[in-house]
């Protein structure tokens, strides 16, 4: 079982391994670029080297990019769709560069259209930036909380995509809170158990690559994207507990997005407090 967190990139993306490390995690996400815009990022060879040098140095290879929050796949405006395309594109392109496993994305809302009108159309364009950024690198896709007619917040409607995209590249990252908010009740042991037999039916745990662990300050069924500390929140400790036990699950590695103990971001306490959980001994120093 990996356990991990999303890090920041401030200074360059040379610093995740560093942020990463200080704080124990043993895989890593990051946003490239700033997630609110249509920057892309340019590369020079020798960051790429010394990139994939300081992983294999670090063993830091559980390596995930989080794509910009401005994509949107299922928007009906044509230039919105394109500009989502071509940061995903450049998003899988990065990540085969830089060695880092995948992209995780949340495919976008369909603004009142319906999930039946815009899977064609999803389908279509996640397919086309695998297909321009050959190589190894996976495409995630994220399950929303199902807020402002955001798709993908239930397995049914992923497995959907993915049969949409024709490419064995597509896979899920399944975000603890989103499903929480979404409706799966992650609190009870019934609901785990629940939500686990309904994603082996339609998605299977196999294509499971990636676990956003994160307690939910918002209650369940209630479509918010509220993140909260481990244990602090709806899905609370004896949750995330029973969820750790979960073999079809912790196979993924867990990446945490919570707020932080001191609300500057994912921290050490919050790595702790999963080991912890999971019956894993605590950080060494
Ligand atoms: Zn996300
Ligand atoms: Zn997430």
């Amino acid at each position: 079982m990996l356990i991990g967190a999303h890090v920041s990139t401030q200074g360059g993306i040379l610093t995740a391994f560093d942020r990463a490390q200080a704080i124990g995690a043993e895989a890593v996400q990051i946003h490239a670029t700033a997630p609110q815009s249509w920057r892309q990022l340019e590369l020079s060879p020798e960051t790429v080297a010394e990139f994939r040098d300081r992983m294999a140095a670090t063993g830091l290879d559980a390596f995930f990019l989080h794509a910009v929050y401005l994509i949107n796949l299922a928007t009906a405006r044509e230039d919105l769709l394109e500009k989502s395309e071509g940061s995903l594109r450049h998003y899988l392109e990065l990540a085969n560069l830089l060695g880092a496993r995948g992209v995780i994305f949340h495919p976008g809302s369909h603004k009142g259209l319906g999930f039946d009108q815009v899977l064609e159309q999803l389908g279509a364009a996640m397919g086309r930036a695998l297909l321009a950024a050959p190589g190894e690198s996976l495409l995630l896709i994220e399950n929303s909380a199902g807020a402002g007619d955001n798709v993908g917040s239930s397995f049914n409607q992923i497995r959907r995509m993915m049969e949409a995209v024709d490419s064995d590249r597509v896979r899920l990252c399944l975000d603890t809170a989103h499903a929480f908010t979404a409706g799966y009740d992650l609190a009870s042991a019934e609901g785990l158990a629940a939500m686990v037999e309904e994603l082996e039916r339609e998605i299977g745990t196999s294509r499971l690559a990636a676990i956003h662990a994160n307690d939910s300050k918002a209650p369940l069924g209630s479509n918010r994207d509220r993140h909260e500390n481990i244990g602090d929140g709806f899905i609370g400790a004896e949750g995330f507990r029973r969820l750790l036990a979960e073999p079809r699950l912790t196979g993924a590695p867990l990446l945490l997005e919570v707020p932080g103990l001191e609300g500057k971001g994912p921290d050490r306490a919050n790595v702790e407090r999963l080991r912890e959980l999971a019956g894993l001994p605590p950080l060494p120093g």
